[in-house]
């Protein structure tokens, strides 16, 4: 995404919009762009060099390392902010520092439900074991207690 430096007046300039993907290369690792990115940025120029902050929104299809379901997540950057050194007369590519900003905004171990927008199926099965395993362990409990009584008994 490039700023054309010309067209920055000096009170500065609000760009919104979409640009496509900036990080196809994720889908190797299971990490798939379903929409362009979101953009919400103020640019200036000042002594030099070139100032943006604002927000990003990419949406990417994860798999959620609970259930191994695929689900949508909204990479968000809310706090996008640079400054550069202007390097050449014209133009500025804003799309390197947006690219590393998502990239440090992926979630590590994405879940479907991180977002409480659904269950995990997942810690449903959990939920479950937990309930069974509780179960269980009252039975053994008691067992003890008839252990106990046979012991008195003699
Ligand atoms: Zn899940």
């Amino acid at each position: 995404m490039k700023v054309h430096l010309k067209q920055i007046p000096p009170e500065g300039l609000h760009l919104e919009g979409e640009e496509e993907c900036l990080v196809p290369e994720l889908e190797s690792e299971g990490i798939r762009c379903v929409g362009p990115m979101g953009y919400k940025i103020d640019v200036g120029v000042a002594e030099g060099s070139l100032w943006a902050n604002g927000s990003l929104k990419q949406p990417v299809g994860l798999t959620c390392v609970g259930c191994l379901q695929k689900f949508v997540h909204d990479i968000k950057v809310p706090a996008f902010a640079i400054h550069t050194e202007l390097q050449g007369p014209e133009t500025v590519d804003l799309s390197p520092f947006m690219r590393e900003d998502i990239l440090l905004n992926l979630p590590a171990h994405p879940r479907c439900d991180r977002e409480g927008g659904r269950v995990c199926k997942a810690a449903k099965a959990d939920q479950v074991d937990a309930t069974k395993q509780q179960r269980a362990a009252k039975r053994e409990h008691d067992w003890g207690e008839l252990d106990k009584l046979r012991i008195e008994k003699r």
